[in-house]
């Protein structure tokens, strides 16, 4: 594609609440019946931001993932993570978590116990990326990086962009990805704009963290290289989320925590699991 210049909004689509894990409410802009995904992204789910009375905070206890990636990003509280292959960790707030589940873990993902027994306020994200057919059995590996490792673009007029993954200018990203990804979260204050170089190619989403487009998807089409971000507001700061990647164009299997080419190797994923062949997280 040689398109150049700035892409046309292709639709609009709003989050929508339901339970996840072991109870916690979330928005989710896909998958849903409006949209299935946005190759190579399959999942986007936004966790509060709530305030939780003592006791009723709650994660997603012991699960398997296979054939994708898992990514945890936190803008308040923190999580605490551990899995079958001995990983354990926190993601607090501006901490990211990049999991590549490949051949397969099981894990758990449960606010931490101060915050279970005490409450709290909880914000944060979690996205899941596809892999390539040729690497959905690759070993688990994680990418973990703090609030303070997170490479950041601050200008003059405010504009503040995280670049979790990807490129901004000069300013490279912290996770390495598989395929071509980016990440980024941005901060526009009152009237403020900012453009991102996306390839044509490229899927690109924006989700609306606060401000303007709160709770909604906003789908690009393919017209041009550059998504252009507004913030016409006069006084609220316009908070949201840039996603965009290189589809890959594969055939999807796709049941809970699986995500698989063919329908064989779904049926082999959860053969694994029920087998017991994920292992388990050693307590
Ligand atoms: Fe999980």
């Amino acid at each position: 594609m040689s398109e150049t210049g700035t892409r046309t909004v292709e639709a609009v689509i709003p989050a929508i609440r339901q339970l996840e894990g072991g109870g916690f409410e979330v928005r989710r802009p896909f998958p849903t019946a409006a949209l299935e995904q946005v190759d190579p992204f399959l999942l986007l789910d936004h966790m509060g931001p709530v305030d939780l009375a003592p006791g009723e905070a709650k994660g997603a206890p012991d699960h398997p993932h296979r054939g994708f990636e898992t990514v945890t990003y936190m803008l308040e509280g923190t999580m605490e993570h551990e899995d079958s292959a001995g990983h354990a960790g926190r993601i607090g707030p501006g901490d990211v978590q990049w999991m590549t589940a490949g051949s397969g873990v099981i894990h758990s993902e449960e606010p931490v116990e101060s915050l279970r027994r005490d409450g709290g306020r909880i914000h944060g994200f979690q996205l899941w990326v596809n892999l390539p057919a040729k690497d959905k059995m690759v070993a688990p590996r994680y990418q973990e990086f703090t609030a303070a490792q997170i490479p950041k673009v601050e200008r003059d007029d405010g504009v503040v962009v995280r670049v979790i993954a990807g490129r901004v200018g000069s300013v490279k990203g912290a996770v390495k990805t598989r395929t071509p990804v980016t990440y980024l979260h941005v901060s526009l204050p009152a009237d403020t704009r900012f453009e991102v170089p996306v390839p044509a190619s490229q899927n690109a989403i924006v989700y609306g963290i606060s401000g303007a487009g709160e709770g909604e998807l906003t789908v690009y089409a393919h017209d041009g290289d550059v998504v252009e971000l507004v913030n016409d507001d006069e006084r609220t700061t316009r908070e949201l989320l840039l996603l965009a990647g290189e589809p890959l164009r594969e055939p999807i299997a796709r049941y809970g925590p699986f995500v698989m080419s063919t329908k064989a190797e779904l049926a082999q994923a959860v053969d694994d699991f029920e087998a017991g062949r994920f292992g388990a997280i050693a307590r």
